[in-house]
């Protein structure tokens, strides 16, 4: 086995801390500060990444891309993230779909959805599966009458209409292109009732509603869609009909260490800073390192970061070979390190004492960020319970580092 990082690694880590450093850090806090989710948002951000070159970066270079590697992917969501997990999120939801559509789209596809938005500097991607009464119900399907998403295409004369709601969406307001997931079969079991559809934001009856206002990852917006009668011709319909959940699982083996890297940036970010505060704040006559209560925190922050990093880049490097990929590996990345980066951020307001709470240094933020990754990409229950699926289905007599479940379904990675 190899660890050492390619020039190419080395290359886009120095290039993603760098937009990090001296674009996203000096203007955080004040974004997130803002009390209106939408005032939190900036346009000169996704700009900004987009002439760094990584909007674009995973994505073949006919799409202003350098067809950068799951794992360095990963490298470049964490170095973003330590400056603010909002924006590496955008970024993050923009990769997996848009690698979704390059992986899955027909040629027409490619050459119009991805072409016109790989050329506009502020194209952003979106991906609508959930709704109000249809969350964990996606992701660990429910194939019970009336569960999982109720949104509906029917099928009519050169393609089909679209009824329902969607909430929650990620990007949901600020794409250009969102993928509509949506039931072709209104009583069949949900894996082989969805199929997924490319909607431009300005289809006819494409329409916005509410901006959700959350306690973390500010900068990225959340949104719910309304679908009102959306025409979407028959050449927008990506993949076969009837398989999208499938496909998801299939194609974005990389999407939970994605999610594991946004949140493992932020727990970095808790061990550096709390670090460096160990070592200056005195109390007791001693800096507070000193003391072995506090350095016995700080060695488990510090293994939080290691032990995530360390099985996020194993899952993006095995990602690279379907043919080979364990399936609890687009599971588990981001199950181990959200838990783990919520202990440290835990750990960070302690240590800090008082000025923890302060919203002046900054601790606080990372509490409020490092609680979105108990829920997004999947509750922890969800990934456990799938986990449990895997472990039920698997082969009892395989070895467990050489396990490979054979003919496990992944399904649903949002
Ligand atoms: C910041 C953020 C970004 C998001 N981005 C997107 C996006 O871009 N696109 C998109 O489509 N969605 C997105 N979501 C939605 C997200 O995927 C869902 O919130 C998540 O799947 C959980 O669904 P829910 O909120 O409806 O919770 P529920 O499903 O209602 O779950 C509530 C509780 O019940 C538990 N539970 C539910 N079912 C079971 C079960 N069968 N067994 C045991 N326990 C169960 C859950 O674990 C949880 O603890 C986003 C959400 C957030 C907050």
């Amino acid at each position: 086995m190899e660890f050492t990082l390619t020039d190419e690694m080395i290359t886009w880590r120095a290039k993603a801390r760098s937009f990090a450093d001296t674009v996203v850090r000096p203007v955080a806090a004040q974004l997130d500060a803002h009390t209106d989710p939408e005032l939190a948002w900036s346009w000169e951000l996704v700009e900004a990444a987009n002439e760094h070159g990584l909007r674009q970066a995973p994505l073949p270079v006919e799409f202003g891309g350098a067809a950068t590697d799951y794992v360095t992917n990963c490298m470049i969501l964490e170095e973003i993230a330590a400056a603010d997990l909002g924006i590496a999120v955008v970024l993050a939801q923009h990769w997996k779909f848009a690698q979704m559509l390059n992986e899955l789209g027909t040629e027409y596809q490619r050459k119009n959805h991805l072409a016109r938005n790989a050329d506009n500097p502020r194209g952003l991607f979106a991906a609508s599966f959930t709704e109000p009464s249809a969350g964990s119900d996606n992701l660990l399907p429910y194939t019970g009458r009336g569960g999982g998403m109720q949104t509906f295409a029917e099928k009519v004369e050169g393609g089909y209409r679209i009824n329902g709601m969607k909430h929650y969406i990620s990007n949901a307001n600020r794409a250009d292109t969102v993928l509509c997931f949506a039931r072709t079969d209104k009583d069949g079991p949900l894996t082989e009732s969805v199929t997924a559809f490319v909607v431009p934001a300005d289809a006819e009856g494409f329409r916005i509603g509410r901006v959700h206002d959350k306690n973390g990852e500010r900068i990225a917006n959340n949104a719910e869609i309304f679908y009102e009668n959306v025409f979407v011709p028959d050449e927008d319909v990506l993949g076969e009909p009837g398989t999208a959940l499938r496909s998801v699982g299939r194609l974005l083996r990389a999407s939970n260490s994605y999610a594991a890297s946004c949140a493992l940036g932020v727990g970095r970010e808790c061990f550096d800073r709390t670090l460096r505060w160990c070592r200056e704040r005195v109390q007791g006559g001693v800096p507070i390192i000193e003391h072995q209560a506090v350095g016995s925190y700080l060695a488990d922050m510090y293994l939080n970061v290691d032990v995530s990093r360390t099985y996020i880049w194993r899952a993006a490097w095995q990602a690279r070979t379907p043919e080979t990929f364990d399936p609890a590996l687009a599971v588990a990345p981001k199950l181990i390190t959200s838990e783990r980066v919520f202990d440290s951020a835990r750990r960070a307001m302690e240590l800090w004492g008082g000025h923890g709470v302060m919203k002046e240094n900054g601790i606080e933020k990372l509490l409020r960020d490092a609680s979105i990754w108990l829920h997004s990409d999947g509750t922890n229950i969800i990934l456990r319970q799938r986990m449990a699926n895997l472990l039920r289905d698997g082969d009892p007599d395989a070895v467990i580092w050489d396990a490979v479940p054979a003919g496990a379904a992944m399904v649903g990675i949002i």
